[in-house]
Protein backbone atom coordinates (compact mmCIF):
# COMPACT_ATOMS: atom_id res chain seq x y z
CA UNK A 1 0.00 0.00 0.00
CA UNK A 2 1.28 2.88 -1.20
CA UNK A 3 0.76 5.97 1.52
CA UNK A 4 1.85 9.84 1.04
CA UNK A 5 2.14 11.48 4.61
CA UNK A 6 1.98 15.77 3.85
CA UNK A 7 3.32 18.10 6.58
CA UNK A 8 2.47 21.46 6.53
CA UNK A 9 4.62 24.70 8.22
CA UNK A 10 2.97 27.93 8.53
CA UNK A 11 0.08 26.28 5.50
CA UNK A 12 -3.49 26.46 5.89
CA UNK A 13 -4.85 23.20 6.87
CA UNK A 14 -7.62 23.96 4.09
CA UNK A 15 -4.88 23.53 1.68
CA UNK A 16 -3.26 20.59 2.93
CA UNK A 17 -6.19 19.01 2.47
CA UNK A 18 -7.14 20.40 -0.98
CA UNK A 19 -4.04 18.91 -1.98
CA UNK A 20 -4.01 15.44 -0.38
CA UNK A 21 -7.20 15.04 -2.45
CA UNK A 22 -5.72 16.22 -5.80
CA UNK A 23 -3.03 14.07 -5.53
CA UNK A 24 -5.08 10.98 -4.16
CA UNK A 25 -6.52 11.92 -8.19
CA UNK A 26 -3.27 11.06 -9.14
CA UNK A 27 -1.66 8.57 -7.00
CA UNK A 28 -3.15 5.17 -5.64
CA UNK A 29 -2.61 6.02 -2.15
CA UNK A 30 -3.27 6.46 1.34
CA UNK A 31 -3.03 10.00 1.61
CA UNK A 32 -3.19 11.70 4.73
CA UNK A 33 -2.46 15.23 6.24
CA UNK A 34 -0.40 15.28 9.84
CA UNK A 35 -2.56 16.90 12.17
CA UNK A 36 0.87 18.39 13.81
CA UNK A 37 2.54 19.52 11.03
CA UNK A 38 6.55 20.31 11.38
CA UNK A 39 7.30 23.32 13.91
CA UNK A 40 8.31 26.21 12.19
CA UNK A 41 11.46 26.60 14.91
CA UNK A 42 12.72 23.46 13.52
CA UNK A 43 12.59 25.09 9.57
CA UNK A 44 13.57 28.09 11.34
CA UNK A 45 17.25 26.41 11.93
CA UNK A 46 18.06 26.16 8.50
CA UNK A 47 17.20 29.65 7.95
CA UNK A 48 20.06 31.55 6.46
CA UNK A 49 19.73 35.59 7.62
CA UNK A 50 22.04 36.55 4.58
CA UNK A 51 19.70 35.26 2.14
CA UNK A 52 16.78 35.23 4.22
CA UNK A 53 16.09 32.12 2.44
CA UNK A 54 15.64 28.45 4.38
CA UNK A 55 18.79 26.38 3.29
CA UNK A 56 16.67 23.56 1.36
CA UNK A 57 19.23 20.59 1.07
CA UNK A 58 20.08 21.31 5.28
CA UNK A 59 16.90 21.37 6.06
CA UNK A 60 15.71 18.00 3.65
CA UNK A 61 19.13 16.24 5.54
CA UNK A 62 17.14 17.26 8.72
CA UNK A 63 13.76 16.12 8.14
CA UNK A 64 14.57 12.95 6.32
CA UNK A 65 16.16 11.48 9.27
CA UNK A 66 13.67 12.80 11.63
CA UNK A 67 10.52 11.84 10.00
CA UNK A 68 10.45 8.36 8.76
CA UNK A 69 7.80 7.44 5.88
CA UNK A 70 5.95 3.64 6.27
CA UNK A 71 7.17 1.04 3.64
CA UNK A 72 6.15 2.33 0.29
CA UNK A 73 5.76 5.54 1.87
CA UNK A 74 6.81 8.75 1.23
CA UNK A 75 6.69 12.34 2.79
CA UNK A 76 6.05 15.66 1.56
CA UNK A 77 6.30 18.78 3.60
CA UNK A 78 5.06 21.82 2.49
CA UNK A 79 6.84 25.21 3.88
CA UNK A 80 5.06 28.51 3.72
CA UNK A 81 8.39 30.60 3.05
CA UNK A 82 11.02 30.88 0.51
CA UNK A 83 13.82 28.16 -0.06
CA UNK A 84 17.41 27.79 -1.69
CA UNK A 85 19.92 25.27 -3.00
CA UNK A 86 23.76 26.65 -3.51
CA UNK A 87 24.05 27.99 -6.69
CA UNK A 88 20.12 29.01 -7.15
CA UNK A 89 18.18 31.54 -6.36
CA UNK A 90 15.88 30.01 -5.14
CA UNK A 91 14.47 26.53 -5.39
CA UNK A 92 10.27 25.44 -5.96
CA UNK A 93 11.18 22.47 -4.12
CA UNK A 94 13.93 19.57 -3.40
CA UNK A 95 13.43 15.65 -3.44
CA UNK A 96 15.31 12.80 -1.87
CA UNK A 97 14.91 9.55 -3.76
CA UNK A 98 12.86 6.93 -1.56
CA UNK A 99 11.88 9.70 0.88
CA UNK A 100 10.09 12.34 -0.38
CA UNK A 101 10.20 15.91 -0.84
CA UNK A 102 9.64 19.44 0.65
CA UNK A 103 7.81 22.36 -2.03
CA UNK A 104 8.45 25.84 -0.57
CA UNK A 105 5.56 27.70 -1.52
CA UNK A 106 6.50 31.82 -1.39
CA UNK A 107 7.42 31.98 -5.17
CA UNK A 108 3.67 29.91 -5.78
CA UNK A 109 1.94 32.66 -4.21
CA UNK A 110 0.96 35.63 -7.57
CA UNK A 111 0.56 38.01 -4.67
CA UNK A 112 4.77 37.20 -4.53
CA UNK A 113 5.32 39.38 -7.82
CA UNK A 114 2.63 42.01 -6.66
CA UNK A 115 -0.30 40.57 -8.32
CA UNK A 116 -3.62 40.49 -6.43
CA UNK A 117 -4.71 36.78 -4.64
CA UNK A 118 -6.01 34.11 -6.34
CA UNK A 119 -6.44 30.93 -4.55
CA UNK A 120 -7.13 28.90 -7.55
CA UNK A 121 -3.96 29.60 -8.96
CA UNK A 122 -1.84 28.98 -6.02
CA UNK A 123 -3.11 25.87 -5.69
CA UNK A 124 -2.45 24.90 -9.23
CA UNK A 125 1.11 25.94 -8.65
CA UNK A 126 1.28 24.08 -5.23
CA UNK A 127 -0.18 20.69 -6.69
CA UNK A 128 2.67 20.53 -10.08
CA UNK A 129 5.38 21.34 -7.59
CA UNK A 130 4.87 18.28 -5.18
CA UNK A 131 3.47 16.27 -8.22
CA UNK A 132 7.14 17.02 -9.43
CA UNK A 133 9.22 16.87 -5.97
CA UNK A 134 7.20 13.59 -5.22
CA UNK A 135 8.20 12.58 -8.63
CA UNK A 136 11.38 12.68 -8.26
CA UNK A 137 10.44 11.00 -4.56
CA UNK A 138 9.50 7.96 -6.62
CA UNK A 139 12.64 7.67 -9.05
CA UNK A 140 11.75 9.68 -12.12
CA UNK A 141 14.61 12.65 -13.54
CA UNK A 142 13.40 15.50 -15.39
CA UNK A 143 11.54 15.76 -18.83
CA UNK A 144 11.68 17.64 -21.53
CA UNK A 145 8.04 16.85 -22.55
CA UNK A 146 4.99 18.62 -21.74
CA UNK A 147 5.02 17.19 -18.53
CA UNK A 148 5.04 17.73 -14.68
CA UNK A 149 8.70 16.60 -14.54
CA UNK A 150 9.84 19.48 -16.57
CA UNK A 151 12.36 21.46 -14.79
CA UNK A 152 11.03 25.22 -13.53
CA UNK A 153 13.34 28.26 -13.65
CA UNK A 154 10.56 30.52 -12.80
CA UNK A 155 6.53 30.51 -12.66
CA UNK A 156 6.31 31.27 -15.70
CA UNK A 157 7.73 27.49 -16.23
CA UNK A 158 5.37 26.39 -13.68
CA UNK A 159 2.46 27.97 -15.04
CA UNK A 160 3.48 26.53 -18.58
CA UNK A 161 3.76 22.77 -17.74
CA UNK A 162 0.52 20.48 -17.13
CA UNK A 163 -0.45 18.93 -13.42
CA UNK A 164 0.32 15.40 -15.21
CA UNK A 165 3.11 13.23 -16.05
CA UNK A 166 3.57 12.51 -19.76
CA UNK A 167 2.99 8.54 -21.43
CA UNK A 168 6.60 8.58 -21.12
CA UNK A 169 7.22 9.23 -17.15
CA UNK A 170 3.75 7.40 -16.89
CA UNK A 171 5.37 3.88 -17.84
CA UNK A 172 8.57 4.95 -16.32
CA UNK A 173 6.65 5.04 -12.97
CA UNK A 174 4.61 2.20 -13.63
CA UNK A 175 7.78 0.32 -14.21
CA UNK A 176 9.46 1.85 -10.85
CA UNK A 177 6.43 1.72 -8.83
CA UNK A 178 4.06 -0.49 -9.76
CA UNK A 179 -0.06 0.61 -9.40
CA UNK A 180 0.87 3.77 -8.30
CA UNK A 181 -0.75 5.43 -11.20
CA UNK A 182 -4.47 5.61 -11.44
ZN1 LIG B 1 13.08 18.72 -10.39
ZN1 LIG C 1 7.61 13.30 -18.62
Amino acid sequence: MYTIRIYGVGVDREVLEWLALSLGDIFNAEITVDPRGIPLGEVLRFYRPEREQVDAAALLEHLSRRVVPGPQGRILVVVKGDGYVEGLNFVFGVAMPGWGGIVFTEHLDPQFYGQPPSPGLFRARLLKEALHELGHSYGLRHCRRDCVMRYSNSVYDVDRKPARFCPHCRAELEFLQPGLLR
